[in-house]
């Protein structure tokens, strides 16, 4: 027992942190190897994860494997051969037997692997997928290993671990240094967490999941081993979020007095005077605010919108900053929740700025809150880059002494240092996220500690929303505005494509605009623009030649861009071929129909975002996908854009296909760096570990009770990736 450090007492003492070298069967040369795979301490091991396990106590007799399934076969072994293939390869093969038949094994390309297999002697046990070929079983690649004289049949006969390895690694010393590391660490694991808040979850204590996880009883066991870690790993994300939305609710922000507003016809508050009057109710759906927007708007709220607006006027009422998401499907109707919130800061007194992602949409919000505002006499001004310099000084100084209420413009707005008289309200209308941290950026340029309200411009899977936003309140709008027909989507392929241009025009003559589509082509945007100039080309010159068709890409100076825009918004283009520059918001009713070329280029969300761009009148709108379905993943995607139109639905499906880093982009991805957990899969429990951490938070907000000390140091690190994540 040489190596054991609690008989020894001379190393270190017993911990996690002991190194590997001092794990019994390792060793110093081992510990080397061990290395490899980033496995240092005996804490590394105990948390280095099983790929699969192997069940040893069932083996199939050779002769009744299944084709196309995965199985572990164990026997002798027969002949070894090699031979080189035509294409240049080279396949050694090898014969395993058993009492039943035999099968064949093959490798490519490893030709040491023969003289490997000529020296086995005894037995062998190897793990595949079973494939019928001419002349019975063969599995390819296999995974195997010999099994030692003496590997006595209990010791065999169980589930055995198979670690993922890289070069040079063997699978028996992985598989030995975590028995070790179970079998004399196991007594050194303090459990992280005070006992009810895993016993809440019904989940194991955290040396039973870890000896489970190595050497389960069972599957059942194994699962129950792995969603305790998993637990454990969302918890503490989970409090670093929670902790930091509690923060968030204790920081001195603006009470907007909406409740005690009495009269508001006509006025628009007092700029300067402090009219923080006691806030008598909270907003409902009666008061003058209410009557107001009814009047406000050309149409009549949903129920979500409603509830929305309560929500954001609750968050407003609040003496602490409000830091909420609106997460709705394109077309739900955010902006009337956006003009809302900035009708209540404006009545209060304060003033409102309106962010968006793009140029053209910031001129639309602006072009649509006008239409609201100016009825009522409430400035609207638009800040952007492009502007003369005499219009771009006048909208500042007018948003600067308050006569404008409202700015409208893109990030620049507050990066650039816009002045503001009296800012209430920020509202942040784009994809990634104003949190915390810019709110700190806007204290720093003195705009003080204003509400924001950041709006996604689509839907977002529900596990993902926990773990990027868990730290803003949500509000989510799933109800469309009424007397919506839902988009029809079609899929067809390539060669209908004549068929497709025929149905177009036919709605053209009916009075109605087409969109076309094109995909980036590569990463290249000259070739993207050239593609779309070649389908801008034919569909001008061969296929609607007596039809007035436009061009829109990304190479277009602005002043051509918003031509286009502008020229097919008034109706004077029938057709308007275009890139993805404009792939968020773009609203024109009239345009009831968008053909999507090569849509088996796009990702579901990028799909989902284009068909928004139609179905935003009253009358029936299509969406055609020309594609080939060239894989499996583009055939789903395909799919799922026929059948629903649920956006909610298709950011789920998009996750599956492309997991959750392609899905949230580089840029918020330190929130998702797991080392066990997988949102892909684990969402419920991630569910459960929220709960939990609101819970703890909610009575604990610091974590500073003495059971919680063990959990803060993990927490804090959370805090710290989360800190990283640059602004954008
Ligand atoms: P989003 O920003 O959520 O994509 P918009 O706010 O641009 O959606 O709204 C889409 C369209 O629906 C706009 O033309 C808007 O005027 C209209 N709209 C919004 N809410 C309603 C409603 N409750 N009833 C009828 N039309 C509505
Ligand atoms: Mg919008």
């Amino acid at each position: 027992m040489a190596n054991d450090p609690s008989a020894t007492g001379t190393r270190q003492p017993p911990s996690l942190e002991t190194e590997v070298q001092f794990l019994k069967g390792v060793g110093p040369r081992s510990a080397g190897v061990l290395a490899k795979l980033g496995l240092l301490t005996v804490g590394d091991v105990l948390y280095y994860l099983p790929r699969r396990h192997e069940d040893r106590r069932h083996l199939p007799p050779i002769a009744l494997l299944q084709p196309g399934t995965h199985a572990t076969v164990r026997g002798r072994l027969g002949e070894v051969g090699a031979r080189p293939t035509r294409g240049g390869m080279s396949i050694v093969t090898a014969q395993l037997w058993d009492s039943s038949g035999s099968v064949t094994l093959l490798w490519f390309n490893q030709p040491w692997m023969r003289q490997k297999l000529a020296r086995v002697e005894g037995e062998v046990v190897a793990y595949g997928h079973v494939k019928q070929a001419n002349w019975g079983f063969e599995i390819h690649s296999p995974e195997w290993e010999t099994i030692e004289e003496g590997e006595d049949a209990e010791e065999f006969a169980r589930l055995i671990p198979v670690y993922p390895l890289s070069e040079g690694v063997p699978q028996k010393l992985v598989r030995r240094a975590a028995q070790s590391a179970v079998e004399q660490y196991l007594k050194y694991v303090v459990d992280p967490l005070p006992r009810e808040v895993f016993e809440l979850a019904r989940l194991p204590p955290l040396a039973w999941a870890l000896r489970n996880i190595h050497r389960p009883e069972s599957e059942t066991h194994w699962d129950k081993a792995r969603r305790r870690l998993v637990f454990e790993e969302f918890l503490y994300l989970q409090l670093a979020l929670a902790m930091r939305r509690a923060e968030t609710h204790q920081e001195i922000g603006i009470a907007f007095p909406i409740s005690s507003l009495t009269h508001t016809h006509g006025t628009s508050g007092t700029l300067f005077e402090d009219e923080d009057a006691p806030v008598e109710t909270t907003a409902d759906d009666e008061g003058p605010l209410w009557a107001e927007v009814h009047r406000m708007l050309p149409f009549t709220l949903t129920g979500d919108q409603r509830r929305v607006i309560g929500e954001v006027w609750r968050d407003m009422e609040s003496p602490h900053p409000m830091n909420r998401l609106v997460q709705g499907d394109v077309g739900s109707g955010k902006t009337a929740v956006a003009a809302c919130a900035m009708l209540a800061a404006v009545r209060c007194g304060y003033q409102a700025a309106m962010m968006a992602p793009t140029e053209i949409l910031a001129e639309q919000h602006a072009t649509n809150l006008r239409r609201l505002f100016d009825p009522l006499g409430i400035e609207v001004a638009l800040l952007v880059g492009k502007q003369t310099a005499a219009l771009k000084r006048k909208q500042r100084d007018r948003t600067a002494s308050g006569e404008a209420r409202i700015a409208v413009g893109t990030h620049a707005l507050i990066q650039e240092g816009v002045g503001f008289a009296k800012l209430g309200l920020v509202i942040v209308d784009e994809q990634h996220r104003f949190g915390v941290l810019q709110r700190a950026a806007l204290r720093e340029k003195g705009l003080g500690n204003p509400d924001t309200l950041v709006m996604t411009a689509t839907p977002i899977p529900r596990t993902l929303t926990m773990t990027l936003y868990g730290d803003l309140d949500l509000s989510i709008i799933r109800e469309m505005p009424p007397g919506r027909k839902p988009i029809k989507t079609h899929w067809r392929p390539p060669h209908e494509r004549a068929e497709v241009y025929d149905a177009v025009r036919k709605l053209i003559e009916n009075g109605r605009q087409a969109y076309f589509v094109c995909p980036l082509v590569g990463e290249s945007e000259k070739l993207t623009v050239q593609a779309a100039e070649d389908l801008y080309y034919r569909l001008g010159k061969l296929v609607y030649p007596d039809l007035r068709v436009g061009l829109l890409h990304g190479q277009m100076k602005t002043k051509e861009k918003e031509e286009a825009m502008e020229t097919f918004r008034r109706g004077d283009l029938d057709v308007l071929v275009s890139t993805t520059v404009i792939e968020v918001g773009v609203d024109v009713p009239n345009a009831t129909v968008m053909v999507i070329e090569d849509a088996n280029r796009f990702g579901l969300a990028q799909l989902h975002q284009l068909r928004g761009r139609v179905g935003r009148g009253d009358a029936q709108s299509y969406c055609v996908l020309i594609a080939d379905a060239t894989t499996d993943d583009a055939r789903v995607r395909m799919q799922v854009m026929t059948e629903t139109t649920d956006g909610f639905r298709i950011a789920e499906e998009d996750l599956q296909l492309r997991g959750p880093g392609e899905l949230a982009g580089t840029k918020q991805s330190g929130n998702l760096d797991f080392k066990i957990a997988d949102l892909t899969t684990d969402g419920e429990m991630l569910e459960v570990a929220r709960q939990a951490a609101i819970r703890l938070v909610s009575d604990d907000p610091a974590l500073s009770r003495p059971e919680h000390a063990r959990m803060l140091p993990k927490v804090t690190a959370r805090r710290g990736i989360m800190a990283n994540i640059p602004i954008s």
